[in-house]
C-alpha cells in the first residue's frame, strides 16, 4: 500500500511504517494497563508516522480515544475516524470554539480563562458541551493549579458544562523512581477524589509502563506505541519505522584526503565512500555526523554496519564502505539508517537527542509506505 505522492524511483529515502507492529505495540500496552483503558496520542503527524494511516490502524486495533495537540490535527483525524473521541491538548485558541462543536471535538482546558471561554460558548449556544480539565501537578506547562482545581470542585454547578476527563501530565516518568512522579501521583489522586464521577488520566507511555497506581481510568501513550523508548530501564516495544536511503555513488578517497564540509573527517586509509541521498533537510540531525574527533551514527549496507563520515549536508551524507566487498555495494542500492537492528535510540544517542525528536523530524521528501 503506497499512499504517498513521491514514487520510490525518485525518492532519496524510503520510509516504511509497519502498521502490524504498531497495532501489536498498542495492544500490548492496552493489555498491560487493563482494566484502565488505553487511548492513543497521535499529535505531530502521529509522531512522524502519518496521522491518517496510523490512526486508522490504531482504531482497528481497538483504540477509541485519541489525543492531538492542534485543531488542524483534530480536523484531519475527525475526517478519518468519524466515531472517535478526540481530545485537543493545546486547548482553545481565540475564535476556534465553534469548530470544536462542529467537529465534535473535546478541548483540554488548561486555564481559568479557557474554562470561562468554553462556558460562555455553552451558554450562548444553549448546549452544555463536554470538555477535559487539565490540572498541573508539577510540569508548569499547561493546566489549572491544584488550588484552582479544588475551587472548581467545590463549585461544580458553576462550571456550566460536563467534564469528560480530568487529566494531568507527568514530568519525569521516564526516570524510574524520580521523586517528582510520586509527588505528582499523590496530588493528582487527591484532586481526582474531588471529581469522583469524572474519568481520570495521568500516564503517558512511561507512566503506562509504571506501577498500576499511575494508570487511573485512561492512559495516554505516544512514544511506546511508535516503538520508541519510554523509560530508561525498560526495553522499547517493536520498532515500526524503517528508513533506507539511496546510494548515489561510490567514491574512492586517498589516504589523507578529507570528506565533506569543514574537512571534518580525514581518511586514514585509502577508502571507498558511499554518498547517500538524504541530509538534515530530511530530518537526519547534523549531530549524527562524524569528525576526526568523534564518531557518528551508522548505516547498514549489504548487511554490514558502516560508519557515517564527515558532516551531514542538507541533502547528502557520506558512509565509509571500505570494509564492504566491492561487488556488494553500488550506485542505486539502499542503505538502512533505521531498522535491521539500528534503533531510534542509536540514532538519537549519536545526535544528542531523544527518540521523539528523531521520529517527529522524519522528512517529508521520503517515499512513505505503510505495510501490514
Ligand atoms: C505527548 C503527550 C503524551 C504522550 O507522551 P509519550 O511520552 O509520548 O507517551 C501524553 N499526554 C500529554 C499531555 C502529552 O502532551
Amino acid at each position: 500500500m503506497n499512499m504517498d505522492d513521491i514514487p520510490q524511483a525518485e525518492a532519496g529515502g524510503l520510509l516504511t511504517i509497519d502498521l502490524a507492529a504498531l497495532q501489536a505495540n498498542y495492544q500490548e500496552i492496552a493489555r498491560r494497563v487493563a482494566p484502565a483503558l488505553c487511548a492513543a496520542v497521535v499529535k505531530g503527524d502521529a509522531y512522524g508516522t502519518g496521522l491518517v494511516p496510523t490512526s486508522k490502524a490504531l482504531w482497528q486495533a481497538g483504540a477509541r480515544t485519541f489525543f492531538v495537540a492542534l485543531l488542524s490535527e483534530a480536523r484531519s483525524l475527525r475526517a478519518t475516524l468519524p466515531e472517535a473521541e478526540i481530545f485537543v491538548l493545546n486547548g482553545l485558541f481565540p475564535d476556534t470554539v465553534s469548530t470544536f462543536q462542529e467537529q465534535r471535538l473535546l478541548p483540554v482546558l488548561g486555564s481559568l480563562e479557557e474554562i470561562a471561554t468554553w462556558r460562555a460558548f455553552c451558554t450562548r449556544t444553549g448546549q452544555a458541551l463536554p470538555a477535559a480539565l487539565h490540572v498541573d501537578t508539577g510540569m508548569n506547562r499547561l493546566g489549572v493549579s491544584p488550588t484552582e482545581a479544588i475551587n472548581l470542585a467545590e463549585g461544580r454547578d458553576e462550571i456550566g458544562f460536563p467534564l469528560a476527563l480530568l487529566m494531568s501530565h507527568l514530568a519525569c516518568a521516564d526516570e524510574p523512581d524520580h521523586p517528582l512522579s510520586a509527588r505528582q501521583l499523590e496530588d493528582f489522586r487527591a484532586i481526582a477524589a474531588l471529581f469522583p464521577d469524572v474519568r481520570a488520566s495521568l500516564a503517558n507511555s512511561a507512566g503506562a509502563m509504571s506501577d498500576p497506581a499511575f494508570h487511573f481510568d485512561l492512559v495516554r501513550p505516544g512514544i511506546a506505541v511508535y516503538g520508541g523508548r519510554a523509560r530508561r530501564d525498560i526495553a522499547p516495544l517493536r520498532p515500526i519505522v524503517r528508513l533506507a536511503l539511496r546510494v548515489i555513488q561510490i567514491r574512492h578517497v586517498h589516504e589523507g584526503q578529507t570528506i565533506g564540509y569543514g574537512a571534518a573527517h580525514t581518511a586514514l586509509r585509502p577508502s571507498r565512500i558511499a554518498i547517500l541521498s538524504a541530509g538534515y533537510a530530511d530530518g537526519i540531525p547534523r549531530l549524527a555526523g562524524a569528525s576526526d574527533l568523534r564518531p557518528g551514527a551508522e548505516a547498514i549496507i549489504a548487511g554490514r554496519r558502516c560508519p557515517l563520515v564527515g558532516r551531514i549536508s542538507m541533502d547528502l551524507l557520506a558512509v565509509d564502505v571500505t570494509d564492504v566487498p566491492d561487488a556488494l555495494v553500488s550506485a542505486g542500492d539502499w542503505a538502512v539508517l533505521l531498522g535491521e537492528g539500528l534503533t531510534l535510540g542509536d540514532l538519537a544517542r549519536h545526535s544528542h537527542t531523544i527518540d521523539y525528536e528523531i521520529l517527529t523530524s522524519l522528512g517529508k521528501r521520503y517515499c512513505r509506505r505503510w505495510t501490514y
